[in-house]
């Protein structure tokens, strides 16, 4: 049983008052709040455990750079995958960034490479920047009336010589959640590799890199209860032997000299300057903490109150919802005749509710809609039901004041 009196505890930002109402923080795509135990192992790094990894023989450094490993663990695990897979970035923009130039040596002028029309700047652009470099031919997988990924555009599209597919897990304007064993399948009969932008599905449930056969998965900490500046390249064992560094410095060598250099073992040489190990180690922390939860408990949660916000949004008459995908999860976004979405955040921050109000990172996906700028309802599972409602009740109340 969810007791979700108990996990608020754990995050008391919850409790504050917000513009004189209880804040009720429904932004939760954008960045997951940190779970006091996660706070509480950063401290305890600091007052007893720190020192750069890697580098030093002394005591310190040894358990520090233990620590950071123990991390590396704890996400392998997570995600079903080996230590030697995991790659630690800033985050899932750092990922994706990095991975197109790592990559871009196995692409040749005149390849495809695809990406979804629901997919954030962070999984797009790096891709626009390589076809560009490369000379590939960048190309758009449309969605259907619905939201969803037009299965038979990609099937289509994968007859053309592709190397590469990536798309999100999870958008996070629509909410689509992808069937990514069903694209990955598509891609590798076609002889591409599947990169999975996954900031938005890593609270689905099993996040199973291995079962989901993605070559390549990208993530942020702070989206799960860790430190920002940390992130996860996950990279298949035997792909990453082979692929390009792109990053040069300390911790990554195996012997230098002045005129050429030799690199260390996967995944250090893709891991070049002091890496952010207190980001990692908070990201072991969070992740812990999700699973003392449980991840099908989490996305049981966040499914249920997704569900709960749309049928409410579907009470407004003059919202208008972008989307209704097969499978929904974390996020919800509409529009308002007439009402400019950023007036509708700051009314509703007024009454201490926080939502997200923009493009959202998905410029062209939004313009797809008609719009320029949305509003983006995202729940997480320590929401409450009566928190939907009353956000609901909110727009319900400031709708007609901003029609005038
Ligand atoms: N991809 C998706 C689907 C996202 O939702 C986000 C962040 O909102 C990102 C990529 C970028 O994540 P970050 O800003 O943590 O690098």
């Amino acid at each position: 049983m969810f007791d979700i009196a108990r996990i608020r505890a754990d995050f008391p930002i919850l409790n504050i008052q917000q513009n004189g109402r209880p804040l009720i923080y429904l932004d939760n795509a954008a960045t997951m709040q940190m779970p006091v135990p996660v706070q509480e192992r950063i401290l305890s790094h600091y007052q007893t455990e720190n020192a750069n990894v890697h580098r030093g023989v002394h005591t310190l450094s040894q358990a520090s750079t233990a620590h950071m490993e123990k991390a590396r663990h704890t996400v392998a695990q997570f995600i079903h995958a080996d230590d030697d897979e995991i790659i630690f970035t800033s985050g899932t923009t750092d990922s994706l960034n990095q991975l197109s130039r790592m990559l871009e040596s196995r692409v040749r002028p005149g390849q495809q490479i695809l990406v979804s029309a629901m997919e954030h700047h962070s999984n797009l652009i790096p891709w626009q920047e390589m076809s560009r470099r490369v000379g590939a031919k960048l190309r758009i997988i449309p969605l259907d009336s619905r939201g969803d990924l037009d299965r038979d555009a990609l099937r289509q599209l994968l007859r053309d010589s592709t190397t590469l597919v990536s798309v999100a897990w999870v958008s996070n304007v629509l909410g689509t959640v992808n069937p990514i064993r069903e694209i990955a399948a598509l891609a590798h009969d076609a002889g591409a590799l599947l990169v999975v932008d996954a900031a938005q599905g890593m609270k689905l449930g099993p996040t199973d890199a291995v079962s989901l056969d993605c070559d390549f998965m990208a993530f942020s900490g702070h989206k799960l209860g860790a430190l920002t500046g940390i992130g996860v390249l996950y990279g298949k064992k035997d792909i990453l032997d082979m692929m390009s560094l792109v990053c040069f410095g300390g911790g990554m060598v195996g012997n230098v000299s002045y005129l050429s250099s030799t690199w260390g073992a996967v995944p250090q040489r893709f891991e070049a300057g002091t890496p952010n190990y207190v980001g990692a180690i908070s990201l072991g922390a969070a992740i812990a903490y999700l699973s003392s939860l449980g991840i099908p408990e989490i996305a049981r949660q966040e499914r249920q109150l997704t569900e709960l916000l749309q049928q409410e949004l579907l009470s407004v008459p003059e919202v208008e919802i972008l989307g209704s995908p097969q499978h929904r999860s974390g996020a919800v976004s509409f529009w308002v005749h007439g009402v400019h979405p950023f007036d509708l955040g700051v009314m509703l921050d007024a009454l201490g509710i926080a939502v997200r109000t923009g493009h959202m990172c998905a410029q062209p996906l939004v313009e797809q809609y008609g719009v320029s700028s949305v509003v983006r309802i995202s729940p997480a599972f320590y929401n409450t039901q009566e928190e939907i409602k009353a956000c609901i009740a909110a727009l319900k109340r400031v709708i007609p004041m901003l029609k005038g």
